[in-house]
């Protein structure tokens, strides 16, 4: 048995993301309010040295944010009033806006911009910096923030969750300790607050473990894939929005493009997959490629240079895939919560008013001294009736209705949302998004579809680019000499049934090129290479591989990751 160093905290938020840190900073700012009301009226409870910690698995907070999204400033106002004084990095607000159906060549653009894509009055943000400017402002409030850890193990006292534990550190890759050899340690809180991010990995765990998501439907991902540019002056206004419909997406897949305008003639752009799909050879990466080739996009970048990439998972199965939030000792939030608003593309004011919610329930329960998961339910109630719960409700459907196509989606979803979602009260059912996947014979009725057929492109190099250059352009590093952290149940599945049936979708669903099936060309033996130096922790693999046979687990790293040149390009650019 390994000994560890114990670290006793009061409360401890796993995931330095958005969700995390309004949580940290908004109990920090409840307690220390309380605390100076007590000493003016000279009577009442102190809650004297309640330490409050954040978990960051990056290098730094913000690090595995990805430039380019749009907030929405509700939770921002009720956190930081002022924080257009105090400096928070905004690209610009949103004042113009466009809507597009698009086919291969051609356009058509919305005469209005519908109710849910309207996002006059939000900004345009990098998430990176944007986080890391919240980070500092959580640890301002006194907070403390520890980079570089990872949660890997939840401890429990009986069914209690009572912390977690962070993962060893100088572990070779057939799991040997190695010279430099760190034990991880065990944070103890009275309660944890999981923001670990879509799918996150001890999430999954707790969800298991507590049977959270029984009576639920289950969880529907995407996946974004998305790129910075630099492109010449006046491409786009800082602040200026387009979301796109249609091509290169079927009618029959979820998702849809997206362009962001950003400050210093930067653009984001990316597009999103539903991860429900059925074809075994759809590469969303390729289809994003696919993306900037059509005239809208391409007109966009041209004599432009992409600086950074990256791809990420997001829950859209809505209001009816939300697990149960709380248990004894902890609470889920975030996008661990599943707390996205998939007709609105939007998930970030929602991680923020689960962290706020979280932390008025947290305090609470040190007043009560209490905190088990009845004084903890008191979050997922103010969450769920809050203006953003209440827009989760409305779209509850809404993912639901795409799985009979675009076309039903857009008409059914947009009487949904005028109506508040009076026309279909009730769960509509869904499946998980692996088993959507067909096989190969299933989809294109042979064994052998053409190049054509599978709708694969020549990348250029300029405007289309393979996988391992844009990974490159993702800075992403691990220390190579550390235990994979994907982990395959069964190889033999790999070579046997998944090669038959599917060809080894994973080749083309993950975005950075993780994995590759080499076959020795004189024994024939066939080998699954596993390149996970190069993963971007999208978590797409956890989702989609038909057998469930793939778990993504946080990296042991030692050095940073994500680093620092494309970080740094992005935070003082
Ligand atoms: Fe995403 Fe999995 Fe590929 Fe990593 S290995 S980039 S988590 S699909």
């Amino acid at each position: 048995m390994e000994e560890r160093d114990v670290m006793p905290v009061d409360v401890l938020f796993v995931g330095g993301g958005v969700a995390c840190l309004s949580g940290a900073l908004h109990l920090a700012n409840l307690i220390k309010a309380h605390n100076e009301k007590i000493e003016k009226v000279g009577d009442g409870k102190k809650l004297d040295e309640i330490m409050i910690a954040v978990l960051e698995k990056g290098a730094y907070v913000g690090s595995h944010g990805i430039s380019g999204a749009v907030m929405d400033p509700g939770p921002l106002k009720t956190l930081i009033p002022d924080f257009l004084e105090q400096g928070a990095p905004l690209e610009g607000e949103v004042t113009k806006e466009g809507v597009y159906l698009l086919t291969k060549n051609g356009k058509i653009k919305s005469p209005i911009t519908p109710p849910p894509l309207n996002n006059h009055g939000n900004y345009v943000i990098s998430l990176s910096r944007f986080t890391e400017w919240l980070g500092q402002k959580v640890e301002e409030s006194g907070v403390d923030i520890f980079p570089g850890f990872a949660g890997t193990e939840v401890l429990y006292e009986g069914d209690k969750v009572i912390g977690v534990r962070t993962g060893d550190k100088g572990i070779g890759p057939d799991g040997e300790k190695k010279s430099n050899f760190e034990p991880g340690i065990d944070l103890q809180a009275k309660v944890t607050v999981f923001g670990e991010g879509s799918r996150g990995s001890l999430t999954k765990t707790l969800i298991d473990k507590f049977q959270l998501d029984q009576g639920k439907n289950p969880q529907s991902y995407v996946v974004g894939v998305k790129e910075v540019w630099e492109v010449p002056e006046g491409r786009m206004d800082s602040g200026e929005v387009i979301h796109t419909l249609g091509y290169p997406h079927s009618s029959r897949t979820y998702g849809g493009g997206f362009v962001y305008g950003m400050k210093d003639n930067r653009i984001s752009l990316g597009l999103l997959t539903g991860l429900d799909y059925e074809d075994p050879f759809l590469d969303p990466h390729r289809e994003f490629q696919k993306f900037k080739l059509h005239p809208l996009i391409a007109d966009l970048i041209k004599d432009g240079k992409m600086v950074q990439y990256g791809a990420k998972t997001a829950p859209v199965g809505g209001y009816f895939s939300i697990p149960r939030l709380v248990m004894d000792g902890g609470i889920l939030i975030g996008d661990s919560a599943a707390l996205f608003i998939s007709q609105k593309l939007k998930g970030i004011h929602a991680a923020m008013t689960s962290g706020i919610n979280a932390a008025e329930s947290i305090f609470e329960a040190f007043l009560k001294d209490d905190f088990s998961s009845s004084q903890l339910e008191g979050y997922q109630r103010s969450l769920l009736e809050s203006p953003v719960g209440r827009e989760i409700y409305k779209t509850r459907n809404f993912h639901q209705l795409f799985q009979k196509g675009l076309w039903s989606a857009l008409f059914w979803g947009g009487i949904q949302y005028l109506l508040g979602g009076r026309i279909i009260r009730g769960r509509l059912a869904a499946a998980p998004d692996f088993s959507h996947l067909k096989t190969v014979k299933d989809h294109y009725g042979t064994d052998k579809p053409s190049e054509e057929q599978k709708g694969d492109i020549k990348f250029d190099g300029e405007r289309t680019f393979d996988k391992e250059t844009d990974v490159y352009y993702s800075g992403t590093t691990h220390e190579e000499q550390q235990p994979a952290h994907l982990k395959i149940e069964d190889l033999d599945i790999c070579y046997t049934k998944c090669k038959e049936e599917y060809q080894n979708p994973c080749q083309r669903f993950c975005p950075a090129n993780v994995y590759e099936m080499e076959v020795d060309e004189e024994t024939g033996k066939q080998n699954m290479k596993l390149n996970f130096s190069n993963c971007v922790h999208c978590k797409t693999c956890d989702v989609k591989d038909p057998y469930e046979i793939i778990a993504w687990v946080p990296p042991r790293f030692k050095v940073p990751w994500f680093t620092p040149a494309l970080a740094r390009l992005d935070r003082h650019s």
